[in-house]
């Protein structure tokens, strides 16, 4: 159990980047540069706070999966370099290996192509008890594949069904299967670590300086930045069209990685604060039950 105090103060560092209603929502109202008013000599006590959050999220993902009830889903979205993958390192290192899946979603395969777009996302959603981690996710179907259409014709789909409404389409039917999961138990959390077009040039470039860094350089990373803006609107879209109370938007500031670790992993312990989690307690019959097995034991001698 967290003291109300530390509630608080968890929930100061997520509500400034929590979209529950999409309505007015614009992506220019969010600086990437932000870091809550702390200055870089801050950086330890965040790391301190990060360590306390990620030692409390092992707890509550024990209790997660004794009670078998809850899933969660969190669902990583950003433009290359903003730091999705050390994120997800950070927020998971003190989770139990058994209960945490990453999935990483690229290209979709031809049997994937075969299927609605949906159904490859459907596969890899988190059992009760477990927390699912998606690295990109279904709404790469309304960013990438919204800003290359010569990806959608690639699709398969029939002609008739490819309107000018399709990316509204895909939305509304992103926010109802978001909705159906939520009524059965998904805990859904989606970020988009918001990394400004100037910091993702710094690090392209650093990982092309630092050699240790090259493996993580792609020349198409480069081609892809040239569609800046077009991505942004994407998102812009499907953050408006898919925020909910049951499945939030997370704009996380990602030009300083310490705070992004920092406002992610609070969001996580907030979210998952709220669930009450807690041991299955057991009653008379199965108490007796315990009880008759230690006399058992004891009675081996
Ligand atoms: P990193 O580069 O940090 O290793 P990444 O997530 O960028 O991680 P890549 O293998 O570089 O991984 O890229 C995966 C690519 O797959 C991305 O360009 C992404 O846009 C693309 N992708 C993911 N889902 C789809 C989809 N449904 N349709 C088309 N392309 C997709
Ligand atoms: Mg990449």
């Amino acid at each position: 159990m967290l003291s109300k105090k530390t509630v608080a103060a968890i929930r100061r560092f997520v509500e400034p980047y929590q979209v529950v209603k999409g309505k007015r929502f614009r992506l220019a109202d969010f600086d990437p540069d932000d870091t809550g008013g702390l200055g870089s000599e801050s950086k330890p006590r965040a790391r301190d706070l990060l360590a306390h959050g990620v030692e409390w999220l092992a707890e509550a993902q024990d209790k997660l999966y004794a009670q078998n009830r809850w899933s969660v889903l969190l669902v990583f979205q950003a433009m290359d370099a903003a730091g999705k993958d050390g994120t997800i390192k950070h927020v998971t290192s003190g989770l139990n290996p058994q209960g945490c899946q990453v999935y990483s979603f690229k290209q979709p395969s031809a049997e994937e192509l075969d299927h609605d777009f949906l159904w490859r996302a459907t596969r890899c959603l988190p059992e009760r008890g477990r927390i699912g981690i998606f690295n990109r996710s279904h709404y790469e179907e309304v960013l990438v594949v919204r800003v290359h259409q010569e990806i959608l014709r690639g699709q398969q789909l029939p002609a008739k069904l490819v309107g000018r409404r399709i990316w509204d389409e895909r939305l509304e039917d992103i926010a109802a299967y978001e909705r159906h999961l939520a009524r059965n138990g998904t805990v859904i959390l989606k970020f988009f670590l918001n990394v400004s077009r100037k910091e993702q040039k710094r690090r392209f470039l650093e990982r092309l300086d630092e050699p240790e860094k090259n493996w993580k350089f792609a020349a198409a990373d480069v081609t892809e930045r040239g569609h800046w803006d077009a991505y942004m609107a994407a998102y812009e879209a499907a953050i408006r069209a898919t925020a909910a109370r049951h499945a939030p938007w997370y704009v996380v500031p990602a030009d300083n990685k310490w705070y992004t670790r920092l406002v992610v992993a609070a969001a996580i312990v907030d979210a998952m604060e709220s669930l009450d989690l807690a041991y299955p307690t057991i009653d008379e019959a199965q108490r007796r039950e315990l009880a008759a097995a230690r006399a058992t034991l004891a009675a081996e001698g």
